[in-house]
């Protein structure tokens, strides 16, 4: 199994985004990423101009973004241009039956409202049958921590320093939502490379050299072949299967975390797998770095560790995830936020 790396949900020419597809791949390139999901509004456009496939080694699968006023959904994987409508459960089931992968966008989106920046939540939790939701959203996590013209201000300067980590109210949803069936969590960017004018300095949010070594989705994958179509696939199918982990890689690159459980007999089960209840396991979290090591069921803080490995038997049944924080400047911040490995049963 061989981890991929990659960015999803991001904005180009084709819709209001600044920046081709063509320099964003080459940045991908330089800057290490295995993939890339571009996720350009209400349109199917780059597909049908042969955009996807491999750039020099990187993949581009060419989703979208079907947006009505609030309720923001990602489409990836599939040939269907779904419209937006005011009931969200209508593109949901759409791209459900096209064989896409639906994802809920920015649920906790709240914009920057002393800047003009409005808010695009998610606000229909009625809803059933979408695949994931992005849990950590680098645009709305950095603008969350900008609250006047002087953190604007240093924002612009130093983006990197306002990234604190996922909204709580995110990640208490998803956990919440975790008992009932699984619902992948995955990283978005949101980036547009908006350019604007700053005391007659033209600055980007974000250039794509930074966006794209921040939040990254880590697959764990079997069986990349080189072949776009395939490998597409592969890849829709891991992300459904919650078979990755989210994290920022700017101050330090996560590849090699580990999440897994041990069951008896030496079988191993990964993230994104539900367990039958009863189920023993020994829960191993390995940080590629000297971190705090953080183990959450059901949300509840069970066992944290300054360390680069935490290990923790149990046979409860529940939502069991990790995360990592690393202290950076003045702030402890997220860094790494693995999918659950659930045990079923009454909570
Ligand atoms: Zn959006
Ligand atoms: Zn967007």
């Amino acid at each position: 199994m061989r981890e991929y790396v990659g960015v999803i949900h991001l904005h180009t020419e084709y819709s209001d985004g600044w920046g081709t597809y063509e320099q964003i791949m080459k940045t991908a390139k330089e800057v290490g990423l295995d993939f890339v999901i571009g996720t350009d509004h209400d349109t199917i456009q780059p597909k049908l101009d042969g955009l996807e496939g491999y750039h020099n080694g990187v993949l581009l699968i060419c989703g979208y973004e079907i947006t009505p006023e609030i309720n923001h959904y990602l489409a990836i994987g599939t040939d269907k241009l779904i419209p937006p409508s005011d009931n969200p459960q209508d593109y949901i089931d759409d791209v459900r039956e096209s064989g896409g992968l639906g994802v809920i966008a920015h649920p906790h989106h709240i914009g920057i409202k002393r800047f003009g920046v409005d808010a695009f939540p998610w606000n229909d939790w009625s809803v059933n049958g979408y695949d994931a939701m992005s849990i950590w959203d680098l645009v709305n996590d950095w603008g969350e921590n900008i609250n006047g013209y002087v953190s604007g201000l240093q924002g612009l300067i130093n983006p990197a320093g306002y990234i604190s980590g996922p909204n709580p109210k995110t990640l208490h949803l998803w956990d919440e939502l975790n008992r009932e069936r699984l619902v992948a969590g995955i990283g978005e960017l949101d980036n547009h490379n908006t350019h604007f004018k700053v005391f007659g300095i033209t600055v980007e949010v974000f250039k794509w050299e930074f966006a794209l070594k921040t939040i990254r989705n880590h697959l764990l994958i079997d069986d990349i072949t080189g072949d776009y179509e395939r490998d597409t696939k592969h890849i829709i199918d891991v992300i459904k299967r919650g078979r990755l982990f989210v994290a920022n890689d700017y101050f330090e690159n996560s590849r090699g975390f580990e999440f897994f459980a041990l069951l008896d007999g030496g079988k191993r089960a990964y993230m994104g797998e539900r367990l039958p209840a009863g189920t023993r396991m020994n829960l191993f979290i390995n940080s590629p770095k000297k971190a705090y090591i953080l183990l959450f069921h059901n949300g509840n803080l069970v066992k944290e560790k300054y360390s680069t490995n935490l290990t923790y038997a149990t046979d409860k049944s529940g939502v069991w995830r990790a995360e990592v924080h690393l202290q950076k400047g003045l702030w402890r911040r997220g860094w790494i936020y693995s999918n659950p490995i659930t045990i079923e049963g009454n909570y």
